[in-house]
């Protein structure tokens, strides 16, 4: 063996070993003990491979592991060109406005024989029989749930309870003195404050008529139609801490969701608060009182794309948000759409989210035709029986999902590369599937939360 090849081996163990040995160290730290496991075992077998020629005469193995390090290479490089990325692609714009009386949180809150009750399942007869089926169930935050935890549904209530506080302000009276804006000084200052404030990312779209609701189906604004009032709607995004949400479904995962929905309320407020009194109209789109449909807003604002499970799906976070929402009349620069295919291709053939669904309400089908448009939709009936059940939100398909993936340098190398590259993508789905699991168990509950 040649002093060349000697160095050659040598510097390639020694970046085999000091990659693996970060990645499974940051794996350590993630508590994803299995990810650990196969990151150390990779630390130690693959660097000794390219020394063995050291302890060895045979030129075979010096030819052999010289192939082997070249083919590495030439597929390193070919899965970092930019292929089947679809530039053209361009996120489907729904053709019909939904009516928010559909959603499950509405009909959850329709009380049997009132007359809403009767005027909705007399429109939706179909739609009686299955519902009864969460009414039969003990109900989100129910004492009879399956997660239930005193503790834990108590905490969650509490962050509901504030954030319901908030419902009565979300518009208010604007000063009577405008303040003369730059739209862009204004947008810049907006976004800065907002991340400020807690939010992770902010963008900016034109209101669109699709955007909100048809009919509101919450408390006093059911049955209202809603009305386009402003030309701009800001969205944000907060984050749900990891640690609780891989303890999906336990009863941590609903603390956390209550937790963010404040959270997301709590910078709502402030920013629609501040608009107004800058002079300019602004309302407030927090949980239990939204006139917009926050996943479709975040992502004609630029925060991400729609995914398997109807959710958005962030670049740095994947669903691992919550959404706020503010429409105002304030002049603002909009941003662009991302129009990311990758995000799109990477669900057609992941699927991860629709193995560990507890009540099969998300498709392993490919985006199908809904209302007009090309899109995945989940079964909402079948998830929210199965929250009824259980007495949380649930969150295993967000919790598993590869994209929810701490936002750090390793997982961002990867997410880099499965924007870049449709084979990359295979690859790291694969690998994903292989270091985490295909269905990953829920992880214990935080320490300091582990009460019974
Ligand atoms: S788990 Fe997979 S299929 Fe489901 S949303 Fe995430 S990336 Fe898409
Ligand atoms: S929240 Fe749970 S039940 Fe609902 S779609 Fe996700 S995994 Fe399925």
């Amino acid at each position: 063996m040649s002093e060349y090849t000697t160095i050659v081996f040598i510097l390639t163990a020694s970046a085999l070993f000091l990659f693996l040995l970060w990645a499974a160290v940051v794996s350590v730290k993630e508590k994803e003990k299995r990810a650990a496991w196969w990151f150390f075992s990779g630390a130690v077998v693959l660097p000794l491979m390219f020394l063995l020629p050291l302890f060895s005469e045979s030129s075979f193995l010096d030819y052999f592991l010289l192939s082997l390090l070249a083919m590495m290479m030439i597929a390193g490089l070919l899965l970092m060109l930019p292929i089947g990325n679809n530039k053209n692609w361009r996120h489907p714009i729904p053709v019909k406005r939904i009516d928010e009386r559909d959603t499950m949180f509405s009909r959850n809150e329709l009380v049997s024989g009132s007359e809403d009750y009767l005027d909705y399942y007399a429109r939706n007869p179909e739609k009686e029989k299955s519902d009864n089926i969460f009414r039969s169930k003990p109900g989100l935050l129910a004492r009879g749930a399956v997660q239930y935890n005193p503790f834990h549904f108590a905490s969650a209530d509490a962050s509901f309870d504030t954030v319901a506080e908030f419902k009565k302000a979300v518009d208010g009276p604007v000063a009577k003195e405008q303040v003369e804006v730059n739209a862009e000084q204004v947008t810049g200052y907006l976004k800065s404050w907002s991340k400020k404030l807690g939010a992770v990312d902010t963008g900016i779209t034109e209101l669109k008529e699709y955007h909100l609701y048809s009919v509101g189906g919450r408390a006093e604004r059911r049955n209202k139609p809603i009305v386009k009032r402003h030309q701009y709607a800001l969205a944000f995004t907060v984050e749900m801490a990891r640690e609780m949400m891989m303890t999906a479904p336990a009863s941590t995962v609903i603390m956390e969701s209550a937790q963010q929905y404040l959270e997301a309320g709590r910078i709502a407020m402030q920013l629609a608060s501040f608009i107004r009194k800058l002079g300019y109209e602004a309302r407030a789109h927090i949980d239990g009182n939204y006139e917009v449909v926050c996943p479709l807003v975040a992502r004609d604002a630029g925060l991400g794309e729609l995914g398997r499970m109807g959710l958005l799906m962030t670049p740095k976070l994947g669903p691992r948000v919550r959404i706020g929402v503010v429409t105002t009349n304030l002049p603002l620069v909009v941003d662009e759409p991302l129009h990311d295919y990758s995000f799109i291709d990477f669900c057609i053939q992941c699927k991860k989210c629709a193995h560990v669904c507890p009540s099969n309400a998300i498709s392993f089908e490919d985006e199908q035709e809904v209302d007009g448009v090309k899109r995945w939709q989940i079964n909402q009936e079948l998830c929210f029986n199965y929250w009824s059940v259980i007495g949380t939100d649930c969150g295993r398909c967000v919790a598993v999902c590869p994209f929810s993936h701490p936002d750090n340098t390793l997982h961002n190398l990867v997410r880099a590369g499965i924007k870049q590259s449709a084979p990359l993508r295979k690859v790291a789905l694969k690998l994903d599937d292989l270091i985490y699991g295909r269905k990953p168990k829920p992880a214990s509950k935080p320490e300091w939360a582990d009460m019974h």
